[in-house]
């Protein structure tokens, strides 16, 4: 096995990785900081993907407060609010580098200021945007920074195990496959960030990457890390729908287009939002992804079953200008965004829930740090859109700034041997079976996306969830009984699915039980045998972690650090 030694590894490319590694360059540039990256660097990850925007308080009649509060209310009290006034504050901080620091161009107003959208379930129009292709020029800028530096870079190297120390007090390294000849390397270092950006790809429409499968909560969960806010899965509510033959399916249609007052009708053409919320089209993202799946049940749908977005109204010119990679998006799948009508279903987008961390990005494992959609606690039950890439680039730099100066008077650990022993068996269990192929694993898949969208989807019960805690277990036997070939190793994609399987079952057995152990209504989360959001004084977050043989959950309280559930931070609130 190769075997590399680095001070600062980092796991994954998005905003969240890449604004880690330079900021720990920046701190400390003698420091070895190594990228290791499932995918190619600025290739990859969600966080390329981001249309809307990047929100923060920049307006003069805006605020940190009120960002801060439609954070806090938005996650129904369940945010750690010291975390959520971190994202906040430094958001500021992080737009102005973005700009100033690292050449990001976003789209300005006449006047020269910094043109900020709207975006659903916020009191301020704050969301800074390049187009509808945001995360293209952010991560495209970051890329070139880091290419621009003495980095180093693992690209198309999947991290499969968090190794420790043989008395198991702190992280020695971390266990690889290079996807490109099959071998497996060890990478010891003095500080490991997880930044492998969760993904709820287990769900049958789903928005993320294919990298995204979950790698490093699965991880987590193996060290024995505590995983918060696990049931609250964010759905988007206009994923394109354009028939299963198409990956386009599920793909996201941006919140932009609520915001600028696009409609959403059923299958005889009619708006149908104000039943369910004054807001309309512009509610949060959970009521609105609710209303569309209480439409859809009640049959009235599109041909392909799910509901239509309108821009028309809006004047066919003025979309097209302003949703320009939106209308090309769906002219591909031969549908006119612009002037006629788009067929869509809510769609997988978001974990809110990660590994709980502190404001310094450490967490209970020493020598690991954690950022960005891997990491819990920021969102609470809900994520604001453009609240996502302005965690993960906040957060990014924090644990860049921490981890070089954790590194200062830290050695490289002896790893347990036995334990990447172990490592190594269970990701060749498919190999050691003999010859297969993907058959299998489709069935699987299938079975799994159906799991998820029925039973722990949008709207959930006790019954179903615990049919689905039986069926969940069950996929997870079927996945250790699959045989695959163990022939050539080079990107032998039918292994690495096996691999995202397993990932992806492990995790959505605690989305699963978290469900379960939640009985109230919050945010993402509704349970249709317990609709009420509770007492918000009460409020508390979900704790899941393996311990030996079986996963423990425990209902944790939320401290209200900054402010108490009927009050506000603004001023002039009542
Ligand atoms: C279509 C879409 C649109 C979005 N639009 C917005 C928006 O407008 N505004 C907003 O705020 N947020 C948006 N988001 C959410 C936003 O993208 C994420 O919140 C954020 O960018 C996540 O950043 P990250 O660095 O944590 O993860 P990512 O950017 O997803 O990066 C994860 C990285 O980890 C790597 N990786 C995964 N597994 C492994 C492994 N086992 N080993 C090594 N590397 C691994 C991946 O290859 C990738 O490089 C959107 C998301 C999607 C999917």
């Amino acid at each position: 096995m190769q075997s590399l030694d680095t001070d600062i590894l980092i796991l994954g490319s998005g905003g969240a990785g890449l604004f880690a590694a330079l900021h720990a360059h920046k701190a400390s540039p003698d420091l070895r900081i190594t990228v290791a990256v499932k995918g190619l660097l600025g290739k990859c990850g969600c966080t390329r993907m981001v249309q809307g925007g990047f929100n923060v308080a920049l307006a003069a009649e805006d605020s940190v407060e009120r960002h801060f509060m439609d954070t806090i209310e938005g996650g129904k009290w369940l945010p750690d609010q010291e975390l959520a006034w971190k994202l906040v504050t430094l958001a500021v901080e992080r737009i102005h580098e973005l700009e100033n620091e690292l050449g990001c161009f976003f789209d300005r107003n006449p006047d020269g200021t910094v043109h900020q959208k709207a975006f659903a379930g916020q009191t301020f129009d704050r969301t800074v945007h390049k187009g509808d292709l945001t995360g293209i020029e952010i991560i495209n800028r970051l890329a070139e920074q880091v290419w621009a530096r003495r980095i180093a870079r693992l690209e198309e190297h999947r991290a499969v195990e968090l190794v420790k120390t043989p008395s198991g007090d702190a992280l020695a390294g971390v266990l690889f496959i290079d996807m490109r000849s099959g071998e497996y390397v060890f990478v010891r270092a003095k500080a490991v960030l997880l930044a492998t950006g969760g993904g709820p790809t287990m769900y049958k429409y789903h928005t993320p990457s294919g990298d995204k499968s979950c790698d490093g909560l699965a991880m987590a969960l193996r060290a024995g890390l505590a995983l918060r806010d696990m049931e609250m899965v964010q759905f988007h509510p206009t994923g394109l729908l354009a028939g299963s033959h198409t990956r386009m399916t599920g793909t996201v249609l941006e919140e932009g287009l609520r915001g600028a007052g696009g409609y959403l009708l059923n299958g005889a053409r009619e708006r149908f939002m104000h039943k369910y919320d004054p807001r309309g089209e512009r509610a949060t993202r959970d009521i609105v992804s609710r209303a569309m799946f209480a439409e859809m049940r009640s049959g009235n749908v599109t041909p392909y079953g799910g509901l239509y977005i309108s821009m028309g109204h809006l004047g066919a010119e003025r979309v097209a200008r302003d949703f320009k990679g939106m209308v090309e998006r769906c002219a591909d799948c031969g549908f006119d965004l612009a002037g006629g009508l788009v067929e869509v279903v809510p769609t997988a987008h978001y974990m809110m829930g990660g590994v709980e961390f502190g404001q310094d990005c450490t967490t209970a494992l020493p020598g690991l740090f954690v950022a960005g959609e891997d990491s819990g606690g920021v969102h609470g039950a809900n994520r604001l859109g453009g609240n996502g890439v302005a965690n993960s680039t906040v957060f990014g730099a924090v644990a860049g700034d921490a981890m070089a100066a954790w590194v200062r008077d830290q050695g490289l650990r002896r790893p347990d041997q036995p334990a990447i022993e172990a490592a190594v068996a269970r990701c060749e269990t498919p190999l050691k079976r003999g010859r297969g192929g993907a058959g299998g694993l489709n069935s699987v898949r299938e079975k799994l996306y159906e799991t998820m969208w029925e039973r722990v989807g949008i709207v959930r019960d006790a019954e179903g969830l615990a049919a689905a805690r039986s069926e969940l277990a069950e996929l997870d036997a079927e996945l250790d009984s699959q045989a695959i070939a163990d022939g050539n190793r080079a990107f032998n994609l039918t292994w690495h699915d096996w691999m995202n399987l397993k990932s992806l079952v492990s995790v959505s057995r605690v989305i699963a039980e978290a469900a379960l152990a939640r009985q109230d209504s919050r945010g993402a989360h509704f349970r249709s045998d317990f609709p009420e959001a509770g007492p918000l004084e009460q409020s508390a977050f979900s704790s899941a972690r393996w311990a030996g043989t079986g996963l423990e959950l425990h209902m944790k309280p939320v401290t209200f650090s900054r402010v108490r559930p009927g009050e506000s931070l603004l001023k002039n609130a009542a």
